[in-house]
């Protein structure tokens, strides 16, 4: 469609970052473009209402520039998940492992509560373990996981199939 495309033409290769051998999809440009940028919340929105979500979760930190805006446009609370040490309240905690050693996110445990259907967005889902450690996360605070929407899935790297567990069902939406 013409929104993908003109997203798509938003997203910059940088090569060899954060290291040698990774290609490195910049969103930067896509942000600092009004269109792309509205278009893009937009379709986000649209994904909130149809999967009738009544919370959106951002993951940190590229997650929380789209969320939020979201959040906004479709009149639905935003919730952060944060990389583990940065939220002052009482938090929920899920550890994950990354390629050498562990990484872990937090959620303020009064955020979230049963009864909430929560739309988990993030910019980019590449291996896909910050994802599925953001969807044990909402279940185990009692909330239900409308659906994962991304930017861009990075389909070589085998995200999906490895959340096709944790999803449930739900959908895994990339624009
Ligand atoms: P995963 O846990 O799926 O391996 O990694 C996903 C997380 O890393 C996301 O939060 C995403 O922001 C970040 N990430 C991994 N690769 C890229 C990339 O090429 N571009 C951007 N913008 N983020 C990336």
């Amino acid at each position: 469609t013409d929104v993908k495309e003109l997203l798509l033409s938003r997203i910059r290769d940088v090569p060899d970052y954060p290291k040698a051998g990774v290609m490195f999809k910049d969103i930067t440009p896509l942000l600092a473009d009004p269109t792309a940028f509205t278009a893009l919340t937009g379709a986000l929105a649209d994904l909130c209402v149809e999967h009738g979500a009544t919370k959106i979760v951002g993951l940190e930190a590229r997650g929380f520039i789209l969320a939020a805006p979201v959040a906004v446009r479709a009149g639905v609370g935003f919730i952060p998940v944060r990389k583990a040490g940065k939220l002052p309240g009482a938090t929920l905690a899920q550890s994950y492992e990354l390629e050498y050693g562990n990484a872990e996110i937090e959620v303020h445990a009064e955020d979230l509560a049963a009864g909430d259907r929560v739309l988990v967005i993030d910019d980019v889902l590449a291996t896909g373990g910050t994802a599925e450690a953001s969807l044990q996360l909402i279940r185990r605070a009692g909330a239900e996981v409308a659906g994962l929407a991304v930017l861009m899935e990075l389909g070589f790297l085998g995200g999906r199939a490895r959340l096709e567990p944790a999803l449930l069902g739900a959908p895994l939406e990339a624009l």
